[in-house]
């Protein structure tokens, strides 16, 4: 195995997956929800496949997918994009992160992201030959913000990125206003492509909305959007995602993702369309009933003993077993499944300062009500 991708054999995912196979553990560890998306768009699939949409769909994506999502764009944010040249359909919000950073990140130069990061960015940095310089989320006190000053002192003359997550997958964190503009002012001082992962986009909590940097002034034409119709319609094995933003920009991520699928999920293609143009309540209604769960999961940590941090949104609330005697999140998260049947993931797999993350534990809310609850009672055996 080449160096650069001896630090990534395994995913932290696949790892404890496993371990809840083995042990018919409850899997609160990878983040997939346990009900099926909107109905309609599940048997605009099924119509798809009996219709015959099942040889490679046109590199850039279907058009009725990617007219679906230059309206979607408008619609929700006030983006307009050329259907044709602005929008590229990828093999899940995965091969958009890899495909813009392949085709945008030169061997040597730097790309900026938030610490934790999702696992996909270290691997695909590396992959491309680049440095990640990590800017820590810090305590507010019971959630997470971004240090400012490490911000700032991340961008220099090697940045070649800023790759921006939020909604943040693994902390719940929403960036706040404020952030996203600092970020926009330090990317164009430094005249540095954007990237964001957005693909908890629909899923905020608590009245927050959704404010993508690309509507920043001067940011639409540095800015690459990538999303996924796998949390938005619960379809995470149909590997359907997206990435917008400039022409030039859009090319480039095009040019890596030809040679890294060249296409992907033919007949999901056409669903997902239906799903944009008509499911967008559906989307609404899942995003009220994940906001229910995470509180129901977070107050069943809290009482089983956890320290609980903010979830804001998305699929996953951060917890401290140290109150229970627990202080590494990786060993305990590798007994959980075997003595209490429960899965979990450790925050530590998402970051290069273990040392100040090495406590903390993810748990997915994504799950019906009666699975929360049976992980809730097995938590409590804790104490
Ligand atoms: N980015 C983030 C932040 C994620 O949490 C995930 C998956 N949960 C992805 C990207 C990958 O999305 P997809 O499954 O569409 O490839
Ligand atoms: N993104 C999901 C998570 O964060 C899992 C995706 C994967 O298994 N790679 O749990």
């Amino acid at each position: 195995l080449v160096a650069r991708m001896r630090p990534f054999t395994s995913t932290i995912f696949a790892e404890m997956s496993a371990l809840a196979v083995q042990h018919d553990a409850i899997n609160l560890g990878q983040g997939f929800p346990d009900t099926d998306g909107p109905a309609s768009m599940l048997q605009a699939a099924v119509g798809a496949i009996n219709g015959g949409d099942n040889q490679y769909p046109p590199g850039i994506g279907v058009p009725a997918l990617r007219h679906a999502i230059a309206d979607h764009e408008r619609e929700q944010y006030g983006i307009d994009l050329d259907p044709d040249s602005q929008v590229l359909v990828t093999v899940g919000a995965t091969e958009a992160i890899s495909g813009a950073l392949l085709g945008l990140v030169e061997p040597g130069r730097e790309v900026v992201m938030i610490e934790p990061y999702y696992d996909s960015y270290a691997a695909c940095v590396a992959l491309a030959g680049g440095v990640r310089k990590t800017v820590p989320l810090v305590s507010d006190g019971d959630g997470f913000v971004l240090d400012r000053d490490a911000l700032s002192a991340a961008f220099g003359p090697n940045t070649a990125a800023v790759l921006v997550n939020s909604p943040h997958n693994p902390t719940g964190t929403v960036l706040g206003d404020d952030d996203l503009v600092e970020i926009a002012r330090l990317a164009t001082e430094h005249d540095v492509v954007v990237i964001t992962d957005e693909v908890y986009e629909h899923l905020l909590f608590d009245g927050r909305t959704q404010q993508p940097i690309a509507t920043l002034p001067g940011m639409a034409e540095r800015t690459l959007r990538i999303s996924s119709a796998a949390k938005t319609f619960n379809c995470t094995g149909w590997k359907v995602g997206w990435v917008t933003g400039p022409a030039e920009l859009v090319a480039a991520a095009r040019a890596a993702k030809q040679f890294l699928s060249y296409v992907g999920s033919g007949p999901f293609q056409p669903a997902v369309a239906h799903a944009l143009r008509t499911e967008m309540a559906w989307a609404r209604d899942n995003a009220r009933d994940l906001e229910r769960k995470r509180t129901v999961l977070s107050d069943a940590l809290r009482s089983a003993g956890f320290g609980v941090h903010r979830s804001e949104a998305g699929y996953f609330v951060c917890a401290d077993p140290r109150p229970l005697g627990f202080t590494d999140g990786a060993a305990f998260c590798r007994e959980l499944p075997a003595t209490i049947g429960v899965a979990a993931v450790p925050v530590s797999a998402f970051v290069d300062d273990t040392a100040t993350w090495q406590h903390l534990v993810r748990f997915a809310f994504c799950k019906r009500d009666e699975v929360i609850a049976e992980a809730a009672a097995r938590l409590r055996t804790l104490t």
